[in-house]
């Protein structure tokens, strides 16, 4: 659908849980967080109605995230039930690939078209000074899996972090180099964890000329479609995949963004920065006439543009990234 200020709104993400097995500094506190009753987060099947009224609406792709989605149970299933759905052209998983070997061949099977696998260093001791937790050797199994699948659209997340993992990014870039993978690096956003942690990003200006300088020229790509999202691509010669950049920040994409949030307690959120949205938990129990009004008002009335400035009250394990 087309909201208040002429965008076309076919993306949504949905975070299925907000619990993680990982701690990330930047984005969860180390004792994890306030654990809330399964009563409270949606059930498969009210995940199901949302994103059928979405679908409606004019939502095409659907990306699973938390907290560690994973950790969700009869999460295939729910990977099958939504790829069936008409209008629904692509569903996407983003994951911290922990549990990637247990489930990978199982999502596959039920259709899922991409993961994104976080991705922040490829060195043991630095992830888990970052994680918090031991389990490097489990997401590098998991990566192994994703490089060896042809069937997926595979994106590799960084987030750079001055002092912790510049010397990562190089390597990290080099996975893009025989794999056809998107190798992205991402902006830290002031939000939560993040902007309490003192962690600092660093700019994507840097990083590319740190690539350039070692890769030679990165040649931009043209976007494809509309649903691609707001990363701008570029390929090094002699690079099979490639690589991306999301700085929100730095460059504000909001004139075309595309797209919406709903947090595992089902709250519609229609900007990163802001608060405002539709606690679609309360419309549960409409009938789909009223609720399917309200998300639709809701959508309509998106933000026009992002403003952060530390008062947001939900966390990025909460919203998904
Ligand atoms: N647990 C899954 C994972 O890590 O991929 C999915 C949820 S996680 C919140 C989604 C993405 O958000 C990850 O790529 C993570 O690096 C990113 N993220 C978390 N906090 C962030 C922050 N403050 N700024 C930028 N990205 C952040
Ligand atoms: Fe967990 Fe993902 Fe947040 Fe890391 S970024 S703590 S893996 S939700």
């Amino acid at each position: 659908m087309i909201d208040q200020f002429g965008r076309e709104i076919n993306y949504a993400r949905i975070s299925v849980t907000d619990r993680c097995n990982l701690r990330c500094r930047y984005c969860m506190p180390e004792c994890g967080v306030k654990k809330i009753s399964h009563a409270e987060i949606l059930s498969l099947e009210e995940i199901l109605r949302v994103a059928e009224i979405f679908a409606r609406l004019g939502i095409k792709k659907i990306r699973l995230t938390g907290g560690e989605p994973l950790l969700r149970k009869n999460l295939p299933s729910l990977v099958r039930k939504l790829k069936n759905l008409p209008d629904i052209e692509q569903v996407t998983l983003t994951t911290n690939g922990v549990l990637l070997k247990t489930f990978a061949r199982e999502l596959i099977s039920a259709g899922l078209d991409g993961v994104n696998l976080s991705l922040d260093t490829l060195n043991a001791k630095i992830f888990s000074d970052l994680t918090r937790r031991n389990f490097f050797a489990q997401v590098l199994d998991g990566l192994k899996i994703l490089l060896a699948e042809k069937s997926l659209d595979i994106k590799i997340n960084c987030v750079p972090l001055r002092g912790v993992n510049d010397g990562e990014i190089l390597k990290l870039a080099a996975l893009a180099k025989n794999n056809t993978v998107k190798v992205r690096c991402i902006e830290l956003m002031p939000i939560g964890c993040a902007w309490e942690s003192g962690l600092k990003g660093i700019p994507t200006a840097e990083i590319f000329s740190t690539l350039e300088n070692n890769f030679g020229e990165l040649v931009p790509i043209d976007k494809k479609n509309s649903l691609q999202g707001p990363a701008q691509y570029f390929r090094p010669k002699n690079f099979v995949g490639q690589i991306g950049f999301i700085d929100a920040l730095e460059h504000k994409f909001c004139g075309s963004c595309n797209r919406i949030r709903l947090t595992a307690e089902g709250f519609l959120k229609t900007c990163l920065s802001f608060d405002t949205g539709l606690d679609v938990k309360k419309f549960l129990r409409s009938g789909d006439k009223e609720l399917f009004e309200k998300i639709r008002e809701t959508i309509y009335h998106k933000p026009k543009e992002h403003f952060f400035d530390g008062t947001t009250k939900f966390q990025m394990y909460q919203i998904g990234g």
